[in-house]
Order: structure tokens, then C-alpha cells, then sequence
């Protein structure tokens, strides 16, 4: 009888040789990928053609990829486990998608569950303790013994499919610790050849990311995923406690602000439409106005200049100000303005308890 597991993946190499090791052994795979917003910058539909069309080619049947945005954001708001270094509620957030795993293993039918966890690879969800956190869970929810981590099982328990020789624990390993060289070499073992890396990783591990995460958490407490994809785009002043002004850096990114402009906000760009676009959200004081403008100046071709004409425009509306004149935003205020940014976050990391961060690299 062919029996059939849920691999989780991350998209990363050890996930992706675990799945591998049980197709190899003649598992049917299915492929679970859990989406959150918290995943980089890369987008939701490239994330999945990219891992999808990974996990097809090592030899799944079948690929889910469960959204668990609001979840994630629920314990990054409180999580029962607490923080790593950075706001990473690894714990939490591991057990959620073990618990995803576990339900699609019901709905599917499947036998068992399978990850890419290597012990003491991590040092807050993969350590020893944790683990054993993980397993105990597990048996309170029905699914006792039926975790297996092919890349470390041979340093714990058997589980059940071990026991019931549904697979072969010789074939299986005992890898522990940071090091990587074991999983490079058994990716070429095993034909994994040039496998995809992740683009980014965990937003929710970088320091700068969880700095203006803190500083969101701490002003705007009903924070929710649109509110995340702003964080991940741009350089970001905050000139008053309830207002953020947002410079994009890339052609991408102006197309990205305008996407996640709200019809309150106000965009600008220079007039000749060859810099940044900027974002103003929040109180639309004649001071926070000249910051916007002066930085879209400042972010732009017309930056020698020191003045020029800045368009503002909200998305969505035909009210479109007519074009002014703006000095560039100087040196001066625009160091005030990153210090000011830079004491926020530690003031938010702190009040959560945290590292403070770096200082931003803003300009460019
Ligand atoms: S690194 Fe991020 S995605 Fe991975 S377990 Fe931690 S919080 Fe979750």
C-alpha cells in the first residue's frame, strides 16, 4: 500500500530535501507552503510558481499553499512563546504550521507529516526543547508519533513511520547543529541540483523590518496585512507620532506605493516625473506637505537644482492639486528626520522588550 505524507515547505533547502527523501522512499508528497505576509518582498503568486514548480519537479503529487496571514498576525501581536532576537515568534509560528499541516494531513487522508527541522539548527524553534514542545502538542491534538524530521530523525525518537517500516530509518539522518555542508552535499545525492532559494526570508527575522514593525504596533494597535505590505516598501520618515512618509526607491516601488495608497493619502512626484514617488500618511500639516514634496525633490533628478515642481495627486480621486514649486528638503532636517525614525523603533522594540536596532541606511 502506498502510503502518503504532508511535507512543509519553506521553500528553503532543508524542507525541500526532507520532501525529497520521502518521495525517493515512494511517499506520495503532498506539498504544503504557508503563506504569510511576512514573507519577504516577493510576491504571493511568484512564491508559489517558484516553490510549487520545485516541490512537482522533486517528486510531489500535489502542492497546497494555505494563506495564514491572519494568524501570523495574531501571534506576532501576542505571542504565547515570545520573541526571538527580532519580533520572530518562531515558536508560535512553527506550531501554526504544523497545526496546518496536521489538518491537511485529515483532510487529505495522508499518514503522516513531515518538515526539514535539523536540531540546533535554529536557535529558538529547532533547539531541543522546542522540539519536544512541538511533539507533546502534537499528541494533545491526536497526532502523536506521526512527525517525522528526516534530516535529524536518527538523533530522535522513531516515530510511527518508523515503527510501522512505512519507511526506511536507515535511509533517514542524524544531522544536528548550524553547519550546512552534510545538506549541500546530499542535495547533489539526491539530484536537487540548483534548487531555488528563498527570495528574502522572514521579514519578521531582519532587524530594520521589526524596528518599523514595533513602531507600527505601537501607534497603530489594530495593525493588519495592509498595513505590512507599506512597511516592506521604501524609505520611511515619521515626522509626528500618527503620520509616515513613505519614498520609494525603485520604478517598482512608485508602482507599489500607488497600489497601497489609501484615497486619504497623498502622493507626490516632481513634475518631470523622474524620481521618487512619495507617500503621506497622517496628518496633512503645511510642514509635513513641504517634507513630502522636498523629498520627492530630494529623491530625484532635479535634487542639484534645489527646488521644483512637485505634482500631488491622490489614487483614485480626480481632485489633483495643481503642481507647486518646493524647496529640496536639506541635509539638515533629513538627519533630524532619520534620527527621529531611528528613536521611534527603539522605542517600540523596547517597550516590546527587544534588541534596538541599527541605524536605518536610508539615503542614497
Ligand atoms: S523565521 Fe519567520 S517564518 Fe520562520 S518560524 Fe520564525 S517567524 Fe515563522
Amino acid at each position: 500500500m502506498t502510503r502518503s505524507c504532508i511535507a512543509l515547505l519553506s521553500g528553503g533547502l532543508d524542507s525541500l530535501l526532507a520532501m525529497r527523501l520521502m518521495a525517493l522512499q515512494g511517499i506520495r508528497v503532498v506539498a504544503l507552503h504557508a503563506e504569510n505576509c511576512f514573507h519577504g518582498t516577493e510576491r504571493p503568486e511568484s512564491a508559489r510558481e517558484r516553490i510549487g514548480n520545485a516541490a512537482i519537479k522533486l517528486g510531489a503529487a500535489e502542492t497546497a499553499f494555505p494563506d495564514l496571514t491572519g494568524e501570523t498576525i495574531a501571534i506576532v501581536k501576542k505571542p504565547k512563546y515570545g520573541y526571538g532576537r527580532n519580533l520572530n515568534p518562531c515558536i508560535d509560528c512553527r506550531l501554526l504550521t504544523i497545526r496546518a499541516g496536521f489538518d491537511l494531513m485529515t483532510e487529505k487522508g495522508a499518514d503522516f507529516l513531515v518538515s526539514g527541522e535539523v536540531v540546533g539548527q535554529r536557535p529558538m524553534s529547532q533547539r531541543r526543547d522546542a522540539v519536544r514542545l512541538v511533539d507533546r502538542l502534537a499528541a494533545e491534538w491526536g497526532f502523536a508519533g506521526l512527525h517525522l524530521r528526516p534530516l535529524s530523525a536518527r538523533l530522535l525518537d522513531m516515530t510511527i513511520p518508523e515503527t510501522k517500516n512505512w519507511i526506511d530509518r536507515k535511509l533517514l539522518f542524524g544531522i544536528s547543529g548550524r553547519g550546512r555542508r552534510i545538506q549541500m552535499e546530499l542535495a547533489e545525492r539526491v539530484g536537487l541540483g540548483v534548487y531555488p532559494t528563498p527570495a528574502g526570508g522572514c521579514l519578521l527575522t531582519d532587524a530594520c523590518f521589526s524596528g518599523r514593525l514595533a513602531d507600527l504596533m505601537r501607534f497603530t494597535p489594530d495593525w493588519g496585512a495592509e498595513e505590512v505590505e507599506l512597511l516592506k516598501v521604501g524609505r520611511h520618515y515619521l515626522p509626528g507620532p500618527a503620520t509616515r512618509i513613505v519614498a520609494s526607491r525603485s520604478e517598482d516601488e512608485n508602482r507599489r506605493l500607488g497600489e497601497l495608497a489609501r484615497p486619504e493619502d497623498f502622493l507626490y512626484i516632481n513634475a518631470e516625473k523622474n524620481g521618487a514617488v512619495v507617500l503621506l500618511r497622517g496628518a496633512k500639516t503645511d510642514r509635513f506637505e513641504a517634507l513630502s514634496a522636498g523629498l520627492a525633490v530630494f529623491f530625484s533628478k532635479m535634487r542639484e537644482r534645489g527646488r521644483a515642481c512637485v505634482r500631488r495627486w491622490r489614487e483614485g480621486r480626480e481632485d489633483e492639486a495643481p503642481e507647486r514649486e518646493f524647496a529640496v528638503v536639506d541635509p539638515e532636517t533629513l538627519r533630524e528626520l532619520e534620527k527621529r525614525v531611528r528613536s521611534s523603533w527603539n522605542a517600540g522594540i523596547s517597550s516590546i522588550g527587544g534588541d534596538p536596532v541599527a541605524p536605518p541606511r536610508e539615503r542614497s
